[in-house]
Parts: C-alpha cells; structure tokens; sequence
C-alpha cells in the first residue's frame, strides 16, 4: 500500500504536534536527519516563530552547535540521550532518534531557556530543567510508540501475505487437478468429435480463464482458415468470422509446432500482423495430429493483456493430448491396444494419482505410479480399495484421506468413465492437499498466536484448559493453572518506554518458556500476564516451577543492555473441582492473583479455602449475572451523567454519558459496573448487556432530541470483547433503526486497551462503526498500554483524557503539558476532547484556559438515574 503516503502523512502531523508540542511544552527543537551518516537539519523551528525570537535562539544555540552534539551519537554507543550545558540559564539536550534495529535515524535537539536574558523578546518561553526532561521523556515515548508500530504492523502483514499467497497458489493448482480430473471422464465420451472438443474446451477455458477456446482447420478446399469448434466466454469473442476471411498462409501457427505467447511488443511479424487483425492480446496454439499430419490447432486466445504462467501451459498441453488421444481413437477405430496405450500414457501423466476399477468384477484395472507412491502402506492401500468397491455412494463424492505414518493428506474424487473396451468403470482420482493443509495451520496458528511474543495466546488457552479439564474430569486426575501478574509494568512502559516494555515481556515470555519446558505450556493472556497451563500436577513439579518463577522474579532482568527489576505475583488454582467449568478454574487463579497483588504484590497465592468465600461470592454472582441476562436484562440500569460543553457562556449540558447499574434481586444490593462488568466479559454475556443499554441510551437520547435538544448526545461504553467478538456493526446499525437516533448523536467509547489486540483489525472495526455516522471516542486516555501513536491510525472524534491527569493539574508541569498537548493533537485530526473527572473548580479554570471542548465529572453531576437526569436537563 501507499507507505510513501502514509510517511507524508506522518510527517506533516509530526511537524504541526512538532509545533504544537513545543509551545505547550515550552521548548525548542531542531530536528536532524541522518542519510549516509550524513545530518541534515530538516525540521527547523525558525518557521512558526516571530523573527525577534528566532534571532535571539540562533545567538543562544547555534546551529553549528548542535552539529557537534548530534554528532557524538554513535549506533554503537548506548546513549539515547547528551547534555550539554551552554551557560547563561539555556541547555541543549540530544535525543536520539532510533529505528527498532537500533540504527539511527536522526537526532532532536531539545532547547530549554532556564532563564531568559534581559534583552530577550518576550514571547520567548522559559521552562525548569525538570520539565525539560518530563517532556523529553514524554517525546520518546511518543516517537517510540510510533516507530515501533510502524515496523510491527509491516512485518505481521508481510508474513500474512506470504502465508495467504502461499495457500492461494495451492488451492488454485488444486482446482486445475479438478477441472482436469472433469477432462479425463469425457475421455470415453460418445457423440461427435467436435462436440466432445466442445465440452473439453469449455472447461478448460473457464478454468483457465481465457476469453476463446477453440479447434482450429482448414476449411473443405484446403485453402482457408476455419473454425471447427468454438467456445466463447461471451458472444462478442467469437472469431468465427474473421477466421474464414483468413487464407492458410496467413494464420502464423499453421506449421506443426507449440506457441504460448504472452502480451508483449516484440512480436515476430506474423503474428504482429495476426494478433492486430484479430484484436488478440495474448494465446496458446497447439497442433493435433491426424496419422502424421498436423491437421487441427487447438487454440487459447486473451483479448487483454495477460501472462500465461508456467503451470498454465502445462495444464494446456495435457488437455491437447487429452483430445489427441480422442482423436487418434476415433481415427484407428477398433485398434484396443493403441488406443489403451495411448490413455495409459494420459493417466500416468495426468499429475496426480489415479486408478481405475471394475466394480462389477471387483477387479481393479489399473494403478498409475504416482498412485501407488501415494499409497505404500498396505493397511491405506486395502482401505482405498474398500471404498472404491463396496460404497456404491461414492461417485461424485469428496473424501479426506490421511496416510498412514507420513504427513500426506489427499482429497479423493470418484467418478465414472467408459473404459477402452467399451465397460463402464470407476475413476479415483488421489490429490495432495498436504501443502493446502499446511498453509491452513499455518493461518490458524497466527490466530493462536500473540503476535507480540509468539506465545500461545487467550484464544488457545481457553480452548486448552476446557480439553485439559475434560480429560482430567474423565482420569481422574488433577492440573493445575499458575496465573502470573507482572507487578508495576505499566512504570516501566512509562519511564522506559515501549519499545522496551515490548522487550521486556519478550524476555519474560522466553524466561517463562524455559521454565515451563516439557512440564507445562505457556501462554500470555493479556498485556501483563502469563499463564502455565499444567495437565499433570505433582507437587514436587509445581515446587520446582515455582522456585524457579520466583528465582526468575527476583533477579535482575537484562533487557536492551539495561538492567531492571521487575516482579511479579503468582496465583494458582487447581481442577477440577467437582463439575467444573474452565471460567471458574480460571476465576479461582485469577481470585488468587488478586490476593497476592493486595497483600503487597511479589508473592505466590494459592487458592485456598478463604479465599474460598470470595471465588464462591464470585460464582454467586456469575449465577446471578447469568439470570439477569437470560430474565431480559431488566434489572440493569442505565444512569446518565451529564457533560458540559465549556465553549459556552455558562457551561450547559450537551448530552450524557450512559453508566449502567446492576439492581440485582438475588445479591439485595446494587453493583457497581467495575464490579460486574469483567465478570460478564468472562462469561460472554457483555455483548447482551451492552446492546441492552446500548438501545436504552439511544432511545433515550432520541427523546432528549425531539423534545427541545436536538443537540444532546448521548456516550455508551463498548467492551473490547463487544468489538472482537459477535457482530458489533450489526448491533449498532439495529440500535440506530430501533431507536430512530440521528447517529451522529450516538458516541461510542472504547478504551485504549483495545491496541494490544491485533490494531488493524480493531481499526476497521472502527471504521465500519465510523461509517454508519456514529462518533468514536478514545476513553481513559492517557493510562494503558498505548500513546499518542494510534491517534493516526484509528478513525477518532473524541478523546476522553483520564481523571488522574485532572487530579494532577497544577502539582506538576507534566499533566498540565500533557493535556495541552493531546488537545492540540486532537485539534489536528479534527477530533472533540472530553476532560473526565472534574471535582474541584480550580481544575475547572485551568482546563477553561485550554483547547477543550467538554468536561465530565463530579462539579457538576454524578451519573443520575434517568428521571432525575431528565428533570434537572431535559425538562
Ligand atoms: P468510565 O467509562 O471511565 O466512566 C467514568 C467513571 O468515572 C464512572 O464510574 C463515573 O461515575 C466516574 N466519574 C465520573 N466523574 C467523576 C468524578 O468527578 N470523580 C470520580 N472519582 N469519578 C467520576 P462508573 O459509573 O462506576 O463506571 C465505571 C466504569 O464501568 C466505566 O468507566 C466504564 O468503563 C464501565 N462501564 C459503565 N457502564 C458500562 C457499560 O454500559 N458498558 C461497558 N462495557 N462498560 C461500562
Ligand atoms: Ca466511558
Ligand atoms: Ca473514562
């Protein structure tokens, strides 16, 4: 696709966030390219500035300066980062610009001015050396995130590819044994010559997918071209006509050999001269032979530009001696032998494996060589032989075969052919699909996969664990799961970046794998945790795992030639327990997780008996939550809890978020969604629960429309299991004709958490919803695994910032930045941004101060049922 593009596209957004960045952050940048080991200053700052600020910055830091500095980075050194002090309150600082391979690619020079000089202009902006390193730190993050995605989704898609034009190759070849295995039964067909042709023709024009097959002659004088037989794949391709204004000598292919000719400019002249007369573009002509004379041509003709492959013309000359081998038995009428040998030859060569029965007399009349290396082992051998003879069912019938001790699979086609002598006999036709099936596991392995560690992922665990505890149910023996969380790694992803924290649990999957080794499989099930899945557990095993976790844990990670530590909590739960299912073994790890992080993280937790009380309420609830769903969903609630458009005199309403509450009868109380919400992810029954509230939010909201505020909104929460299982676009598009809501008052939100499953697939997904009219907004932003990087990829129209950024407003520059940066970023793509959690007025007048367009939280309301919501707005 379009990466040049693409890269424009990135850069022009990089150089306005460029701008943007360095005046909400208050510094300077200049930015250099590295080609040949050469440095090019290439984005320069000189261009947003007045130019009293661009002289004073050019007499501060001179360019010739900043030359030097870059010029210290090294690929071999480590240093992402040099200082350098000029004095006079200003520092320069390097950043280096890696690619995920290390190499450099270009160097940003940081300029921060500690303390301005008396003739300074006064635009010029001063920052603390503490806020120059926040915002460095935020930068590279930023860069990294962004690099680092470029190069993940290149490589996935290219293996994609391979796998997918691999597999298209075959299926493809598979089709062609098909359609010739179809030849090959008309071999022995009755009727006129030129009508079999006819029919032979036809098929292998279609598969091949020219436009004009035909038989080709002279006419009863022998002086002119004639069409004996013609196929056409529309009636404007016949050339009927223009062959009998032809003379002999004038049709190129008339002298007894073989032309494959592919569109090209340099044509001999004859055929020049034909192919022009004749519109042709590219074609295939094959002599046929009556005794020695080569008195018929088949021919193949394109009328647009094609290539005709390698396989192709293979495939064409088997058809050709196909109709020779009619031909030559229609010529020498009753001679049995030649004509036996001549179809020996055809199904020895045919390219696949063939044998022929008698049914009648249970005899089988023949066996090409490929056949029988197909079939060696004399078990297979008998088995093919009994379906052939005894299952009368079988003709036009497609059958599997495995053989026996190799990794060969074949499809097996039946179908019926006059024999030489004149019987009616059976045709098995033995096709190798292994490679085909190949390819299919290969598709189905990255499916399994975490692309990101080459660990088996959630899918196949699932999957996994409910096998394992069948077969432990039906022996009577006990496995074991140890579920384990990496303690504080969102930190690490903070403060050394991504690009490292993707190495990091890299490095912790391999670690774990080693561990693992024969006794247990690995899988990572979400972004910072791990399973080992145990079918058989021992104790002294289990002990030896989890000395060697624990020994893992409590040293120093080596990663990208930096050492850290990085802990981690062990949950372990055994099964089965009397009927178990696979979502409570794994809810009894997951209890115990929890307890091992609550208790001060780093250690192991077993699931034991008082926990016992909170997997049991855990299943209680699970019961419940169920009945809810199947009762149709009426004990949830939807609240709404108001925005505030802060554009406006007076900050009004301008529609609401719907924040769904659990009335449950059977727990007497009402659940709060963090509480509920995971567990009906777990049991699949968010996708009910979501579409409910879902449809209840629209309908409301299209009230709120037409009864005096066309412009209010309403903001419904979508899992990511919404999105990765079911058909969310189906839902959405049922929600908008039920409710009759204008969609473009729908907003969906959906959290950042959704980039670390497979982002192309998420950001169609999005765009699918994008293109029913609905909005779709990034909520929590600012907390989870991602950056800024997948503003650009995904089809956004509103950016909800986190509350711990508000709660931090005014302590630290930071937050400040932060939330001015991403509202400028958001500007760029044409994107709304919602600031979540106001509690305090201050944060309020801060925000007011910046490019935001709403602010949700507690300053102004909590999420309100529907009536109080209604009376206070809406009334
Ligand atoms: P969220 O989408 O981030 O929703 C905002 C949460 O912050 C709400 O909690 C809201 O009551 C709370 N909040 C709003 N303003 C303030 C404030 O000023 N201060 C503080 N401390 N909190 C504030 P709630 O209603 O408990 O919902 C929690 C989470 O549950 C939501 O977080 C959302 O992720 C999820 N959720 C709620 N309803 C649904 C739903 O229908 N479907 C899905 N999939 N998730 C939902
Ligand atoms: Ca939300
Ligand atoms: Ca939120």
């Amino acid at each position: 696709m379009d990466i040049e593009r693409r890269s424009r596209k990135v850069k022009r957004l990089a150089s306005k966030l460029e701008k943007e960045f360095c005046r909400s952050n208050h510094v300077y940048i200049r930015y250099f390219k590295r080609d040949n080991d050469k440095y090019t200053r290439e984005m320069t700052f000189e261009e947003w500035m007045s130019e009293a600020e661009k002289k004073y910055l050019e007499n501060v830091f001179s360019p010739y300066d900043d030359l030097g500095l870059v010029e210290r980075f090294m690929d071999s050194s480590p240093e992402s980062i040099i200082n350098k002090s000029t004095g006079d309150g200003a520092f320069s600082y390097g950043v280096c610009l890696r690619n995920p391979s290390g190499k450099i690619v270009g160097v940003a020079v940081f300029h921060g001015i500690t303390e301005a000089r008396v003739d300074a202009p006064k635009e010029i902006m001063t920052t603390n050396e503490e806020d120059l390193m926040s915002s460095i730190s935020f930068f590279s993050i930023l860069y990294e995130t962004e690099s680092l995605m470029e190069n993940e989704n290149e490589s996935i898609r290219g293996a994609l590819d391979e796998v997918q034009s691999e597999s298209d190759k075959t299926s493809l070849l598979l089709k062609e044994k098909m359609a010739f295995s179809d030849i090959l039964s008309k071999l022995e067909s009755e009727g006129e010559f030129t009508e079999v042709a006819k029919s032979i023709l036809g098929i292998a024009m279609k598969q091949l997918g020219f436009d004009e097959a035909a038989l080709v002659g002279l006419d009863a004088n022998g002086t002119k071209a004639n069409i004996i037989s013609e196929c056409v794949s529309a009636d404007v391709f016949s050339l009927s006509d223009k062959y009998h204004n032809l003379l002999k000598e004038d049709v190129p292919f008339f002298n007894g050999r073989r032309y494959t000719i592919s569109t090209s400019n340099d044509l001999p002249e004859k055929f020049l001269h034909f192919f022009k007369t004749m519109n042709i573009k590219a074609g295939a002509f094959y002599p046929l032979y009556i005794r020695e004379d080569a008195s018929m041509y088949v021919q193949f003709i394109s009328f647009t530009d094609r290539v005709i492959e390698h396989s192709e013309i293979k495939f064409m000359a088997e058809v050709t001696s196909v109709l020779q081998s009619i031909l030559t038995r229609r010529i020498t009428t009753n001679s049995l032998t030649s004509s036996y040998v001549t179809l020996e030859e055809i199904l020895e060569n045919a390219g696949c494996g063939m044998q022929v029965v008698d049914v009648e007399e249970r005899r089988i009349l023949y066996s090409n060589s490929i056949f029988k290396e197909m079939i060696l082992n004399p078990k297979d051998k008998s088995e093919i032989e009994e379906i052939l003879l005894t299952r009368e069912d079988v003709v036009d019938q497609k059958t599997r075969f495995h053989a026996t001790g190799t990794d060969k699979w074949y499809d097996i086609t039946f179908s019926h052919i006059k024999w030489v002598d004149g019987r009616m006999v059976r045709l098995c036709t033995l096709y190798d699909i292994s490679l085909l099936r190949q390819y299919q596991e290969k598709i189905e392995h990255q499916a399994n996969t975490d692309y990101l560690t080459g660990l088996a992922n959630r899918k196949r665990f699932e999957l996994d664990l409910s096998l394992n505890i069948r077969r432990a149910t039906r022996t009577g023996q006990n496995g074991a799961i140890i579920l384990i969380g990496l303690d504080d790694f969102n930190n690490i992803n903070d403060s050394l970046g991504h690009t490292f924290g993707d190495e990091m649990l890299r490095t912790v999957a391999e670690t774990l794998e080693k561990i693992a080794a024969s006794s247990a499989t690995v899988y990572r099930i979400g972004g910072d945790e791990f399973v080992l899945l145990l079918s058989l557990s021992n104790s002294r095993e289990m002990d030896a795992i989890l000395h060697k976790i624990k020994e893992a844990f409590s040293s120093r990670w080596n990663v990208m030639d930096t050492e850290c530590y990085c802990t981690a909590s062990v949950g372990i739960a055994y099964y089965p327990i009397e009927n178990d299912k696979s979502m409570a073994v794994f809810a009894r790890a997951d209890v115990a997780l929890r307890d091992a992080k609550k208790h001060g993280k780093n250690q192991v937790s077993y699931f034991n008996a008082s926990q016992k009380e909170a997997s049991e309420e855990r299943l209680s609830m699970e019961m419940a939550l169920r009945e809810a769903v199947d009762l149709g969903c009426n004990e949830f609630e939807v609240y709404y809890q108001p925005l505030v458009d802060i554009s406006k005199e007076g900050y009004p309403c301008c529609g609401a978020e719907a924040l769904v509450r659990w009335q449950s009868k059977k727990l007497g109380r009402m659940v709060m969604p963090n509480e509920f919400i995971p567990v009906a992810e777990h049991l699949g029954l968010i996708l009910r629960i979501g579409s409910y509230v879902m449809l209840e939010a629209a309908k409301k909201c299209r009230h709120w429309n037409d009864f005096g505020h066309p412009e209010y909104k309403v903001n419904v929460n979508l899992s990511v299991s919404q999105l990765l299982q079911g058909n969310i676009v189906d839902t959405v598009e049922e929600v908008l004709s039920i409710s009759g809501v204008n969609p473009k008052n729908l907003t969906l939100e959906v959290t950042e958490s959704l980039a670390i499953y497979d982002i192309e697939k998420m950001t169609s997904i999005l765009k699918d919803l994008h293109e029913l009219g609905v909005r779709v907004a990034l909520d929590d932003f600012g907390t989870g695994y991602s950056s800024l990087s997948y503003l650009k990829f995904l089809p956004l129209d509103v950016i909800k910032i986190d509350k711990c950024f508000v709660d931090q407003i005014g302590d630290n520059g930071f937050s400040n930045a932060f939330i001015d940066t991403v509202s400028k970023l958001a500007n760029t793509i044409n994107a709304n941004v919602v600031v979540e959690g106001v509690e305090k007025k201050e944060q309020a007048s801060v925000l007011s101060g910046m490019d935001i367009d709403m602010i949700q939280g507690y300053l102004y309301d909590k999420p309100l049922p529907q009536a109080e919501f209604e009376k206070k707005y809406v009334e």
